[in-house]
């Protein structure tokens, strides 16, 4: 091959069947996004190609990490003016007409993530084959940022795919495998690596027919039958959003519905929705989050441990799903309980898992084979990291570790899941307390994205590391927290939950309590999230808190505790539970003695004020994490950053005065924390 042009991000090599190879190899990075330098590289080379046009253009990737992983977040952040946006789109689309505009034809050469901006390139290409490859990942995920695709993509993806499918992934941000992507008509070929380079020479060299969509796309080139499809994907957007929260995915409905896939007209709408979107407070706040994701990510890969086997302790609900978890990801897992009968519940639950998830038996049977029962402990000595589950109690946790201490490889992690006791007191009986870790999952394990990682006054700073880097090995995002009551989540939930009960001891209906929660932009109200979590756990939360802060806990839960009502596991908590839902009354049927705006404040004021607490204490490291561990554990309104950012937004000043306020009303659960004055400061 020979070289024809050099560049920073791109290698321009011509083959000696006379096609163009175009490969994405962005400086200084592991994985390819597109920021201006390369989108003005990648211009400068399809105009070559156009002045002098080759046999074909191939655009492909020189990482093994993938394709393209879309435009670069870090230039999407940038866009803060109207003018930069439509510049910034302009640059895009441009490139993209130009590769469709080639007198050659072209193909996009796809290999593991291939999103966002990267596929509006690969589509504007005559052809696209895929590596058949658990990594290729294809998708428009523009919407979790707050946007939408405006490099073409909303008007090429549903030119070639059923139109379902193409506003489905533009909606939800949902990737499709390569297989999947093929049979959608995304791409031409999904191939096994070692056929890619000759597929695609040959393409290029017969030019077969280019992929065109289903027939029945045609029906929307209607407008009326555009309308009735987008009546129907509003209703569905809205069941998970509101239009004032996010507006971007009712802002691709309402593009697609007045020009379908019209190029010219479709092109420009991208770009009037984008001045609007891109600036808005809901897309800063959204790439903030994506940027504090980051942030806790690299924070683990300072150490590079990697772990093969895990033994975990007690097979209980926590042990149990953590140690599947673990086998899920590929470790090799040792589950020890006090009864085979209890390790046996957790087997039953695994297979049937797998059975779920997995189609081939094969696959099933070597997931199958990673977990395994251990009642005497033997996978202690052989583990890289041990994580100990077993029920609340500080003695015989202390045991755990004293014969683990004793029996474990020198260099493993010893870790407790523990919700409440100090590790400071757990380690009490080690000879070396430097190296007791918490790793504090999330239930259900499966469904939670944070893990706490907690230190004690002792816990080794490499031990800590470690434990970061287990635990993003595991694809959950590691929050360092400092060990204390309730750590840093739940220390923020309970005065929340408890003023949600307080709220219902006041007379104010479930449902209009969560309604004000929701309407704020939670995923789940208070009070249908107690219910959720089980509330003996919510008490026993709270009654461990007592020693940190002033906790009230409300009559009603007592009661309901008292009476076996624990919520969604025994059919009635606050709400009656059928088939796994909660049963909610009419809101029309309602009257709130207490107005909505109120119930709102008490509730988020709560939360505010303790987590300004827990970053006065440094409980997290920063205000940034303190934002990101509240938003990936509770799903806090993520469109607004996040507790503290959102209160830096309304300013501390008036937030710490609107407690005082509430503190004079129903007492000194609202008084300020410290913090808010010394911020001020
Ligand atoms: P659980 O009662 O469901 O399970 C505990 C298991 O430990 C039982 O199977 C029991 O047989 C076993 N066990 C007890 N003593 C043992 C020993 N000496 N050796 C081996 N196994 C033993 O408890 P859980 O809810 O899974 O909680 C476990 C830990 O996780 C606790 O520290 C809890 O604070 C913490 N945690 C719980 C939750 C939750 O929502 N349940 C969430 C986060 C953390």
């Amino acid at each position: 091959m020979n070289t024809v042009k050099p560049y920073e991000h791109w290698i321009f090599k011509t083959d000696e069947n006379g096609i163009a190879w175009l490969y994405f190899d962005k400086k200084g990075e592991n994985a390819n996004t597109l920021n201006n330098e390369a989108l003005d590289e990648l211009a400068d080379a399809i105009a070559t190609c156009a002045a002098h046009p080759p046999k074909g253009v191939i655009i492909a990737s020189a990482k093994k990490s993938g394709f393209i992983a879309g435009a670069d977040v870090r230039e999407i952040q940038k866009l803060t003016t109207p003018e930069a946006v439509v510049k910034f789109l302009n640059k895009g689309q441009g490139i993209c007409e130009a590769i469709e505009k080639l007198p050659c034809p072209t193909l996009a050469y796809i290999n593991g993530f291939c999103l966002g901006g990267g596929l509006e390139l690969s589509l504007s290409c005559d052809y696209r084959i895929a590596e058949d490859s658990p990594d290729t990942k294809m998708g428009l995920p523009e919407v979790m940022l707050g946007i939408l695709p405006g490099w073409g993509g909303t008007v090429r993806l549903p030119r070639i795919a059923p139109v379902h499918t193409a506003l489905e992934m533009m909606l939800t941000g949902k990737t499709l495998r390569a297989k999947a992507a093929k049979a959608a008509g995304i791409v031409d070929e999904c191939l096994p690596e070692r056929v890619m380079k000759l597929a695609a020479i040959s393409i290029i060299l017969n030019k077969p027919p280019k992929r065109r969509a289903p027939w029945y796309n045609d029906i929307f080139r209607f407008k009326p039958a555009r309308a009735l499809l987008a009546k129907l994907l509003r209703k569905q957007v809205e069941k998970r959003a509101s239009q004032a929260h996010y507006p971007s995915p009712f802002a691709i409905i309402d593009n697609w519905e007045e020009y379908g896939v019209a190029a010219d007209e479709g092109f420009q709408a991208e770009i009037n929705a984008l001045e609007k979107l891109a600036t808005n407070n809901t897309t800063q706040n959204l790439v903030r989050i994506f940027f504090l994701q980051e942030q806790l990510k690299d924070m683990a890969k300072k150490s590079k441990y990697k772990a093969q086997h895990v033994h975990v302790i007690g097979a209980g609900t926590m042990g149990g799903d953590i140690a599947m978890w673990c086998a899920m990801q590929g470790l090799r897992v040792t589950l020890q309980d006090t009864a085979m009968s209890r390790i046996a519940q957790v087997l039953k639950k695994f297979n049937d898992d797998l059975k779920k998830r997995i189609k081939e038996p094969f696959k099933i049977m070597d997931y199958r084979d990673l977990l395994i029962p251990d009642v005497k402990g033997e996978g202690i000595a052989f583990a890289d990291v041990i994580i100990e589950a077993v029920f609340e109690d500080l003695e015989v946790k202390q045991n755990i570790f004293k014969d683990a201490e004793a029996r474990a490889k020198s260099t493993a992690i010893l870790a407790t899941n523990t919700s409440s006791i100090p590790l400071d007191e757990i380690n009490q009986e080690m000879k070396n307390p430097g190296r007791l870790v918490g790793i504090h999952f999330f239930n259900p394990v499966s469904k939670m994205q944070l893990v706490e990682v907690v230190h004690g006054e002792k816990t080794d700073v490499d031990v800590m590391r470690n434990a970061l880097a287990f635990v993003l090995q595991l694809k959950k995002l590691p929050l360092s927290v400092k060990s204390s009551p309730g750590f840093l989540v739940n220390r923020c939930l309970t005065p929340y939950l408890l003023e949600a009960v307080a709220l219902y001891d006041e007379g104010v209906s479930p449902v209009l309590i969560d309604r004000a929660a929701v309407k704020f932009g939670m995923p789940m109200g208070p009070i249908e999230l107690a219910d959720v979590v089980g509330l003996d756990i919510c008490l026993s939360v709270a009654d461990h808190l007592k020693e940190k802060m002033e906790v009230k806990i409300p009559e009603a839960l007592v009661e309901k505790v008292k009476s076996g009502n624990l919520g969604k596991k025994s059919g009635n908590g606050f709400y009656k539970w059928q088939a796994g839902k909660a049963v909610k009354s009419h809101l029309s049927q309602q009257i709130s003695p207490i107005p909505e705006n109120v119930i709102e404040s008490r509730l988020i004021l709560r939360f505010l004020n303790e987590a300004m607490a827990c970053l006065r204490e440094n409980i997290a490291a920063s205000a940034d994490e303190v934002d990101a561990g509240i938003i990936f554990a509770t799903g806090f309104a993520p469109f607004r950053g996040g507790p503290i950012h959102y209160a830096e937004g309304i300013s501390f000043e008036r937030v710490q005065k609107e407690l005082k306020e509430y503190a004079k009303i129903y007492g000194e659960r609202f008084a300020p924390d410290l913090g808010w004055e010394e911020l001020n400061k």
